[in-house]
């Protein structure tokens, strides 16, 4: 099948990655980059079911829709929780992505989660063979955040990927092109969030949205000490008298309010290093443990893997689009693409 690739066909076709992820979905077009990077979120009309919005316009309206409009996150825990939805998203973002290119119809890689039951697999190829695609593969996205973040997966050597999503923490160790390995949770950005405005509703009767609770943990939450104390402002409604309020709050107060769920990842990620076979702990000695996913980039999580696990931790260069950029490089290579791509 080696000819496929280097068919004059091929010129034309402008074959996509696409990783569905729980927060964000990304399309990494061959010869253009990444063409759509928007959050998984779709707003639906109440009463009709139609599409109102896909991704940015959709999460604008995070906490300010009216009641005829309601938004759905189809992969919100790590499994395909609509499937007519994730369809329509889906269908959107390839649709979004064509406009951009040229040509033919093109190999699709998508990225999917290692629970896809084989409903939610034939959900996800039917979709983007209704969008058009001549081939599907699906690829699970540990593998796929490995390969971005670099990593030799395909040597026989142990490399270990821990993936913090939106709904999501996946570890997995790696070796051969597969995986030998893994834990999923279903604690990551979202119960990081969920846990920040718990922690302000209890201590300061403050009521904030899941939008601000999110942008304290990106401005202020951390997992280990920072050198420098950080202070944020934020406005939200007061529980008992039910108007609006500001209140201060300081990093500590949100470290605090995230040590369960970062507990609860790190746990995950002892289970694994507990299950994985001797020579390749061997390896992690070494080669250590990789970061990758927004979670990544919460102040300190690397610091405080590395206190409590013993091992070398390192962040992926860029966290957040290292999957999609993995699922591309696999594209490029017919025969990894065969060797990682799940049957069903
Ligand atoms: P998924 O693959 O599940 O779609 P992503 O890898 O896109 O998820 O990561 C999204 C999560 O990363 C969100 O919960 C978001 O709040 C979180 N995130 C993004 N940037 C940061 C940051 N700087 N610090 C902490 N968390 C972050
Ligand atoms: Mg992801």
């Amino acid at each position: 099948m080696r000819w496929l690739s280097s068919s004059p066909l091929s010129l034309f076709s402008n074959d996509l990655a696409i990783d569905l992820g729980t927060a964000n979905s990304l399309v990494f077009c061959k010869g253009l980059g990444i063409v759509v990077r928007e959050p998984s979120i779709i707003a639906v009309n109440r009463k009709t079911g139609g599409v109102v919005a896909v991704g940015d316009p959709a999460k604008a309206m995070l906490g300010r829709t009216p009641s005829n409009i309601i938004l759905i996150r189809p992969l919100k825990d790590g499994v395909i929780a609509d499937i007519e939805y994730t369809e329509k998203m889906l269908a959107s973002f390839i649709k979004r992505a064509h406009k951009r290119s040229v040509g033919v119809r093109p190999r699709i890689a998508i990225g999917v989660s290692s629970e896809i039951t084989q409903v939610e697999k034939r959900a996800v190829r039917d979709s983007a063979t209704n969008a058009k695609a001549a081939e599907v593969y699906l690829v699970e996205q540990s593998m796929m955040a490995a390969i971005g973040a670099g990593l030799p997966i395909s040597e026989p050597t142990g490399s270990m990927v821990l993936d913090i999503g939106g709904g999501t923490s996946d570890v997995a160790v790696i070796s051969m092109a597969g995986i030998v390995c893994s834990k999923m949770v279903r604690v990551a950005g979202n119960q990081m969030d969920e846990a920040v405005s718990q922690y302000i509703k209890r201590k300061y009767n403050l009521l904030v949205g899941e939008r601000t609770a999110e942008e304290i943990k990106i401005k202020i939450g951390s997992a280990f000490p920072l050198d420098v104390e950080r202070t944020m402002e934020i406005k939200g409604r007061d529980l008992v008298e039910g108007i609006p309020k500001s209140i201060t709050i300081s990093d500590k107060e949100i470290r605090e309010a995230l040590a369960e769920p970062i507990a609860a990842i790190i746990e995950a990620v002892r289970t694994v290093l507990d299950q994985t076979p001797p020579e390749l702990a061997a390896d992690l000695v070494d080669r250590g443990i990789v970061l990758t996913g927004g979670g990544a980039l919460l102040e300190g999580l690397d610091t405080r893997l590395r206190e409590e696990i013993g091992l070398p931790v390192s962040i992926a260069d860029e966290p957040l689009t290292s999957a999609v950029m993995g699922t591309g490089k696999v594209l490029a290579d017919f025969d990894l693409l065969a060797r990682v791509s799940l049957g069903g």
